[in-house]
């Protein structure tokens, strides 16, 4: 199973939401693209669904991790230029199933923002890299932002009590970009906004201040620039790009 080849993005995209499993998710993964998208004038909101309590490798007392994870994504976001960020209460990191309650709290999110493009974990595991970007708390924020997108978000009668008792109007993503899948095709030239993804990436301190990200990152990057065809020396972050409307 994969994904068929990506779309050509939208143009008149104004509106993006971000969910995620983890804090540290967007910014691995995407804060090149996220810097590129907020210079360009879209709007950019993050939603996560854990606070990432069970990340870190310190001495810091569980009960803390949350409250500075929490405060590690808000300055991150900060560092790419995203002023919103949102967390979902009641869901443990390293717990996630694609369950009814996530689709409604993903639903409620996208009826709430009405963004036309969603960027997400992966749905699809990559068999060659089981770490990582396969963590099951990912495939599971992929399928269940899926099914929020299609079709639950856009069916007035999917979880009614969205629009009876909170007055949210059905919305349709047009455009789901998969971050973390098997053979991402559509690459983003992140060259000029790399050093923000890495002030995104040195704010989340309990989970990479015991290594340097970038002599780990740049060459991976400059592989996705070059295998994508990008002059020599270039960085890139890849995806996949499908439309769902
Ligand atoms: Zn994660």
């Amino acid at each position: 199973m994969s994904f068929p080849p990506s779309a050509l993005p939208l143009q008149d995209v104004a509106r993006v939401l971000v969910v995620t499993a983890h804090p540290d998710d967007v910014d691995f993964g995407a804060a090149g693209t996220v810097a590129r998208w907020v210079d360009e004038g879209l709007d950019v909101a993050y939603l996560l669904v854990t606070r990432g309590d069970a990340g870190g490798f310190d001495e810091t007392p569980r009960d803390q991790m949350p409250l500075l994870r929490e405060a590690e994504q808000r300055a991150a976001a900060k560092a790419v230029g995203v002023g919103q960020v949102e967390f979902l209460d009641g869901y443990a990191d390293g717990t996630l199933s694609p369950t009814l309650d996530l689709r409604r709290d993903v639903t409620r999110a996208i009826r709430r923002y009405r963004p036309d493009r969603i960027l997400t974990n992966s749905p699809l595991r990559r068999w060659d890299r089981i770490a990582g970007p396969s963590h099951p708390d990912h495939l599971a924020v992929g399928e269940a932002t899926t099914c929020a997108i299609y079709p639950d978000a856009r069916n007035p009668f999917a979880f009614p009590e969205l629009l009876r008792e909170e007055g949210l109007e059905p919305w349709v993503v047009r455009e789901v970009w998969y971050q973390g899948g098997p053979n991402p095709d559509h690459a983003v030239d992140i060259t000029a906004t790399f050093s923000r993804k890495l002030a995104a990436l040195a704010a989340h301190a309990t989970q990479t201040s015991h290594e340097d990200v970038e002599s780990r990152l740049r060459p991976w990057m400059e592989v996705v620039a070059k295998n994508a065809g990008l002059p020599e020396g270039s960085l890139a972050e890849a995806f996949t790009v499908l439309r769902t409307a």
